[in-house]
């Protein structure tokens, strides 16, 4: 990794620019995503900015399992951000479709379409783990991302 390199990925761990998907999710998670984003938590502080196209992003923050619907716009929106590139699966659906498991029209686990870094724990988790969960990706960013490296924030 060269200098310009080394800075690239300083910027990216410090004030990673983040795009947030819900592939299906029930809202409960994207209630808790707004508020980790919002004055009472405030992620924005800490230097994380929420953008509104993906090619702009450095993570993917996804919700939601993902279904029949939503499938091609993940993997459309994945491939948009460029890289390096990390995603933060939040809740329980897009770890392993949770209560959406079975349903005809789900596929499931973000995992089976695009390769996931962090993984958030809870159905919904509290604002706080999921501003963790960002701050691991960042931090995998920075340190010029393993591809093996996977965190789970519980
Ligand atoms: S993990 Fe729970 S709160 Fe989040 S989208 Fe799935 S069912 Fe809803």
């Amino acid at each position: 990794m060269n200098a310009w390199e080394k800075l690239l990925n300083n910027a990216r761990g410090r004030s990673p620019w983040i795009y947030c998907l819900n592939t299906g999710a029930c809202n409960g998670c994207d209630i808790e995503i707004a508020a980790s984003l919002t004055p009472r938590y405030d992620a924005e502080q800490l230097g994380v900015r929420r953008e509104g196209s993906p090619k702009h992003a450095d993570i993917l923050v996804v919700s939601g399992p993902v279904t029949l619907r939503t499938r091609d716009a993940l993997l459309d929106i994945y491939q948009q951000m460029p890289h390096p590139k990390a995603v933060v699966a939040v809740g329980s659906c897009p770890a392993s479709g949770n209560v959406f498991a079975g349903s005809p029209t789900v596929f499931g686990a973000v995992d089976q379409f695009i390769p996931v870094d962090v993984y958030v724990a809870g159905c919904p988790p509290r604002p706080q783990a999921i501003l963790q969960g960002i701050a691991q990706a960042a931090q995998l960013l920075a340190a010029g991302k393993q591809k093996d490296h996977v965190e789970v924030i519980e």
